[in-house]
């Protein structure tokens, strides 16, 4: 069966998935399902609310991080991430998504981003450290609990803010 994507080994990165068709704009490239809960945030990990960490199950777990990605995250029905296309994928392309579009912090990659986008950012960051320009491009396309925890982290300060005054 073609799903329209597959594991292919890579020199650069070991491995990663691959568009065996093209995807249009807007196309949901990959559905997530949910394998099991996790009770912390490792480099696997997704976040699927401010306070829960689960593994995907399939090849989602292997879709390699881009700071120009090809995907988005949207939440599906039942809590998993989907990939969806945000921009026009070619049958052979790989599949990437940028890790900062799922979680809220990345702590756990040291090395240098090696993803080699024009765009790249240096090293693989979280939600919580991306330029609000970067946020922006991504409109639409991330986990919508990263913006809840924005708005929070917002109205926090805010409320620090009047209460020194
Ligand atoms: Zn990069």
């Amino acid at each position: 069966m073609d799903n329209g994507f597959e594991l292919r080994r890579t020199h650069e990165k070991g491995e990663g998935v691959f568009a065996t068709r093209p995807f249009r704009i807007g196309e949901t490239v990959m559905v997530g399902a949910i394998d099991r809960e996790l009770d912390r945030n490792h480099s696997h990990a997704s976040q699927v609310s401010a306070e829960r960490f689960v593994l995907h199950g399939g090849l989602v777990p292997k879709v390699n991080h881009s700071c120009e990605p090809k995907c988005g995250i949207r939440l599906n029905s039942n809590g998993a991430h989907d990939y969806v296309a945000r921009a026009p994928i070619a049958a052979g392309e790989e599949i990437t998504f940028d890790y900062a579009m799922r979680n809220y912090s990345v702590d756990y990659f040291a090395a240098r981003c090696r993803c080699g986008s024009r765009h790249c950012r240096g090293r693989i960051t979280g939600w919580r450290d991306l330029p609000a320009g970067r946020k922006a491009d991504y409109d639409g396309f991330v986990a919508p609990y990263l913006i809840e925890i924005d708005d929070q982290a917002h109205t926090a300060l805010a409320a620090r803010r009047d209460h020194r005054r």
